[in-house]
């Protein structure tokens, strides 16, 4: 098939190179023609595992990028909008973004003959994708959605660092369509995916979307908050997650307590389905006490690290991990960025090493150190917060050994060093 995916970040991007092996022709639109080229050239604009492979083996073949609607349109048969919905100042979901691309491509479609199908992959609070994309599209195109037009909503549940992964091998895939035939013509686009599709209509599909989230989510922050309690008891909460893992009601995923969650998804996606929530009325308790444990959860490693240095004011603090996650270059909402915020707020001065992410983190904070060693960091330091799950940070031990004092913050319970000063966050 014939398929345009509109916006190049993780989600496009990984959408359009999996479209593209999966044998489909694909064409990229995005208004930076920066990532336009280097898609053209075959070069991802992100990192994620696999996907170069996959971008220099299609790219000017069954790929390609464009900046330009109408010709991507014109030469397509289904779009999917995959650009971004960030929060708004109030943490409800910002629809702009999807609005302007959604315009974008209502314009395109008027102007060419014939049927087109519209799919929102980006993630969007339920009634969004019938009563916001498909009107503005129906305005934008002249077109009757339902006639000359089809749409549906296909939410994308990937996890970043295994984008390309999660696409080929899903667990689910959900299509919500206005009516039969966008669903059978969205759902023939994963024929060649071994997975049973959820055939379902928009609302439900931009709902699961929110669900899967908001649970992962809870789930780690019920993590961080027996975790914290552990800590006080001087209990080891992964012990105690261990074995209640084992029941097969509650799974062994997701209940590593830690310094909580990050990314362009949990915590934006959790604080959209609280708007969405107050907007009709119900007011989320459990849901704004997720995103409070989580907001704290890191401020914690600062409490902690104090208790042992005293003030930090002057002190060198070595941050080891800025991205988010391990395998990412991503930082939105690293629990790092609060952890830095403070430590600077105390005076402290700031050594950090991340083996992608640095370049992002610039961004926000021009003024610490980077070092392009986890040791360069470390040197000197009277203090480390261990912030990422990187693999390489798990065999660190000796190199401990050239910080002023050897103390350990560990945020994610992975140094295993007898020769330091070591203080877990909830073990
Ligand atoms: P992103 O910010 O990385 O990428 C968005 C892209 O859209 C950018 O390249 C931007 O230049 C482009 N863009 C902006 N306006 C445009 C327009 N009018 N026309 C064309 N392109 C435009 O975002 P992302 O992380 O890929 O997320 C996209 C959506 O997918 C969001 O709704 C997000 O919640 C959802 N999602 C993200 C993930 C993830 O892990 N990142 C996972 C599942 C779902």
């Amino acid at each position: 098939m014939k398929v345009s995916v509109i916006g190049s970040g993780y989600v496009g991007t990984v959408t359009a190179a999996c479209f593209a092996e999966l044998g489909h022709n694909v064409v990229c639109i995005d208004i930076d023609p920066g990532k336009v080229d280097m898609i053209n050239r075959g070069q991802p604009p992100i990192y994620e595992e696999g996907l170069e492979e996959l971008l220099k083996k299609h790219a000017g073949k069954n790929i390609r990028a464009t900046t330009d609607y109408d010709d991507a349109v014109a030469n397509t048969d289904i779009s999917f909008i995959c650009v971004g919905t960030p929060s708004d100042d109030n943490g409800n979901i910002d629809l702009g973004i999807v609005k302007a691309a959604s315009k974008s491509l209502g314009s395109a479609i008027g102007k060419k003959d014939g049927y087109h199908v519209v799919v929102v992959k980006s993630t969007v609070v339920p009634e969004t994708t019938e009563k916001v994309v498909v009107p503005i599209i129906e305005q934008a195109s002249g077109r009757k959605p339902g006639v000359d037009f089809g749409a549906g909503m296909n939410p994308e549940f990937l996890r970043e660092g295994k984008a390309v992964h999660d696409f080929m091998h899903p667990d689910k895939i959900v299509v919500g369509a206005i009516d039969q035939r966008s669903d059978d013509i969205i759902s023939a686009l994963y024929a060649n995916i071994k997975c049973q599709i959820t055939h379902t209509d928009p609302g439900t599909a931009e709902m699961i979307k929110y669900v899967n989230n908001s649970f992962l989510a809870t789930k780690i922050s019920f993590s961080n908050e027996i975790g914290n309690i552990c800590k006080k008891l001087g209990i080891d909460t992964y012990k105690v997650m261990e074995a209640v893992g084992k029941d097969s009601r509650i799974s062994p995923n997701f209940l590593n307590s830690g310094a909580g969650f990050g990314g362009s998804c949990f915590p934006k996606d959790v604080k959209a389905l609280i708007g969405k929530a107050k907007e009709l009325g119900y007011e989320p308790g459990l849901l704004e006490s997720v995103i409070n444990v989580n907001e704290v959860q890191p401020l914690m490693m600062i409490d902690l690290l104090e208790s042992r240095t005293g003030e930090l004011e002057g002190k060198r603090i070595a941050v080891l991990g800025l991205a988010f996650k391990n395998d990412t270059d991503d930082i939105r909402e690293s629990r790092a960025i609060p952890v830095i915020r403070a430590l600077l707020d105390k005076g402290a001065k700031v050594s950090s090493y991340d083996p992608m992410a640095a370049d992002n983190m610039k961004a926000i904070y021009p003024g610490i150190e980077y070092c392009d060693s986890a040791v360069k960091a470390l040197e000197g330091a009277n203090g480390c917060l261990v912030m990422t799950e990187w693999d390489e940070f798990k065999g660190l031990c000796s190199e401990f050994k050239v910080m002023h004092r050897p103390l350990v913050v560990d945020g994610r319970n992975m140094i295993r060093c007898e020769d330091i000063e070591y203080v877990g966050l909830c073990w």
